[in-house]
């Protein structure tokens, strides 16, 4: 089970199978999947602020260095991201999170 909900309207839908894109019918705004709960690279994708390559590559360096690393602030060391864009896809991922009741 797939969860999504809108973070402006709290509005939930429910999917057996992962489904694409999630645009909130009321808002008109992109849904953030909520269980299972969404991966900052994951966000930052969605938000459209990086490519999935270069989460890769982040990734790839977390391995190396220290597993608990932020994967976000290695971005931003590799200057593929600013603090800015950071600070604003860990508060969606905060969000969604809190918005989980199950
Ligand atoms: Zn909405």
């Amino acid at each position: 089970m797939f969860i999504y909900k809108c973070l402006l309207c709290g509005y939930e839908l429910y999917y057996e199978k992962e489904p694409e894109n999630v645009i909130c019918p009321k808002c008109n705004k992109v849904m953030f999947r909520i269980k299972p709960p969404m991966k900052l690279g994951e966000i930052l994708v969605l938000l459209g602020l990086i490519d999935e390559e270069k989460i890769e590559k982040a990734l790839n360096i977390q391995k190396k260095i220290n597993y608990h690393y932020p994967i976000g602030k290695i971005l931003v060391k590799l200057g593929l991201l600013t603090s800015n864009q950071l600070y604003r896809a860990l508060i969606i991922q905060r969000k969604a999170l809190l918005g989980t009741k199950l």
